[in-house]
């Protein structure tokens, strides 16, 4: 009988420099598969934006592996034993994930499998530096950006350079299988197919972006990456967060660039990638908990009605609600408005940040667990080198200062789109006769403000001193 190894594909979702694919595809038939595993994660099914994504990549996927792709549902190690049972299976091999219940899930995979007698391995296709090598001098973790990327990361060996495809593929033939799952079946609804017009899925619009961004975007990286009308970032958050591209892919094409500020920023971008993996590595309960536990009796106020204006993007703020809104339209929204509206939300309106974690889970293309968590508790000043809570941004002078002429905000609200720039970061501040000539009656055709920003910038600040006092 012929030796059939299976390739186990979970974020690895490419051909290109794929340790686990390469070594699967090595003298034996193989059986490509992947599995809904529907509690990888307790308390974080996939949510709707990143499942369409995950769908159209599947697709993609299994149109290069010549619509070889076994797809299925349900328990992995039950599936796994299924799929030993049916064929002549002598290896079994992925990439590896880091939340601490895949973790436990694969350890205990790998030591049932192995039982079997058959070989099983796993790889790093996912991160640059495996989370357990970078290490304080005293063996603990990092809790701080700088010296975790610039002495741990960068003083340790350089990442793995990118593998080959595999040279030749050998497919098993497919046998019926009782977990297998169609996604043609499953339909997604209409917000999933409007935001999945314009996404650039799959490893070859990977590439291909990364390109773009490389001759179109990266020169003026630095401070380009600022303004989210430009385009200046490389949008492969999705991508990478899927493994459609690795990161070492991306690492060595840009190094083998001339070395800039904008290039070493770049890079540096992707090593906070990688801080927020160590983060949820080596403190798993930062899902669910505040990383400073100081933060454990912060006095939220958890307003429902506002959660659901931040959500519509109607606070009357129009920078945040232009945030909240491209994230609706697109499944995605630009970093300075990952910062802008999630400070609004946790320190103008006081709502715990757990509940903006969990829109964005929803919503965002490249929803990722670790990148998701590290956000929120940064932006919450409860994390690891967290921006301080005392730091409030100003969601008007960052509006003045990266939006100065409103471009952003008038493609993502029209109401405003006749308003003089001068007065479009804060409408209730124009003269009546400016909002009419412009068509606009506050509280009618745009919202007044749902809070007054510096009251509620002083509440925040109340709200973190009885920290320090209790
Ligand atoms: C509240 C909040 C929530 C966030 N949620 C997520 C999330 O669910 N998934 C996610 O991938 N990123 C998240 N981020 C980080 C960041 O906003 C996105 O990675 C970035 O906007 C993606 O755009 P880009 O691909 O154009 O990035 P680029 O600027 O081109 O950067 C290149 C890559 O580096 C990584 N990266 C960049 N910035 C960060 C960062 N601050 N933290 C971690 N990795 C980073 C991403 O993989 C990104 O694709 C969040 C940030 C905040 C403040």
């Amino acid at each position: 009988m012929k030796k059939i190894n299976i390739h186990w594909f979970r974020t690895d979702l490419r051909i290109n420099d794929n340790p686990a694919l390469l070594k699967a595809a090595e003298n034996a038939e193989l059986l490509p598969i992947y599995i809904f595993d529907e509690i990888k994660i307790p308390n974080y099914q996939q949510g709707e934006a990143s499942l369409t994504w995950l769908y159209k990549s599947l697709q993609l996927l299994n149109k290069s592996l010549n619509d070889r792709l076994l797809i299925l549902k349900g328990n992995p190690l039950q599936i796994l034993k299924e799929l030993i049972i049916n064929y002549n299976i002598t290896g079994i091999y992925w990439n590896r994930n880091y939340s601490p219940w895949e973790i436990e899930r694969d350890t205990r995979i790998k030591n049932e499998i192995k039982k079997l007698d058959i070989n099983c391995e796993s790889f790093n296709g996912f991160l640059l530096w495996e989370p357990w090598e970078i290490l304080k001098n005293d063996g603990t973790p990092y809790k701080v950006f700088t010296p975790f990327y610039r002495k741990g990361c960068l003083g340790s060996s350089t990442p793995r350079t990118p593998l080959p495809k595999p040279e030749k593929i050998v497919y098993a033939k497919k046998v019926l299988n009782n977990f297998e799952f169609n996604i043609a079946n499953n339909t997604t609804n209409s917000w999933q197919k409007k935001i999945l017009n314009n996404a650039l899925v799959g490893e070859k619009k990977a590439t291909d972006r990364l390109d773009f961004f490389i001759k179109n975007g990266l020169n003026d990286y630095k401070e380009g990456r600022n303004f989210p009308s430009q385009d200046n970032v490389s949008k492969l958050a999705p991508n990478l967060h899927f493994g459609e591209i690795s990161p070492n892919q991306i690492w060595y094409t840009v190094s083998k660039l001339k070395n800039t500020q904008n290039t070493d920023h770049f890079l540096s971008e992707l090593g906070w990638r990688e801080f927020s993996n160590h983060l949820l590595y080596h403190f798993p309960h930062i899902i669910s908990e505040n990383l400073q536990k100081k933060f454990n009796n912060f006095p939220w106020v958890n307003d429902e009605n506002s959660l659901i204006k931040w959500q519509k993007g109607i606070t009357g703020i129009p920078l945040v609600d232009a945030g909240m809104r491209e994230l609706w339209q697109t499944g995605s929204m630009h970093n300075r408005l990952r910062m802008v509206v999630g400070s609004f939300l946790v320190k103008n309106l006081l709502i715990d940040w757990k509940y903006g974690a969990k829109w964005f889970w929803n919503c965002l293309f490249d929803a990722d667990i670790a990148n998701n968590t590290a956000g929120w508790q940064w932006i919450a000043g409860c994390g690891a080198d967290a921006a301080p809570y005392f730091r409030v941004f100003n969601p008007v002078t960052q509006s003045e200062k990266f939006d100065k002429l409103g471009t952003y905000i008038k493609k993502y609200i029209p109401e405003l789109i006749n308003l003089d720039h001068k007065f479009l970061h804060c409408p209730w501040e124009a003269p009546k006769s400016i909002l009419s000539n412009a068509g606009v009656k506050l509280g009618e055709t745009y919202p007044y403000p749902i809070v007054d920003l510096k009251r509620s910038r002083i509440k925040a600040l109340e709200a973190f001193n009885t920290l320090k006092s209790s």
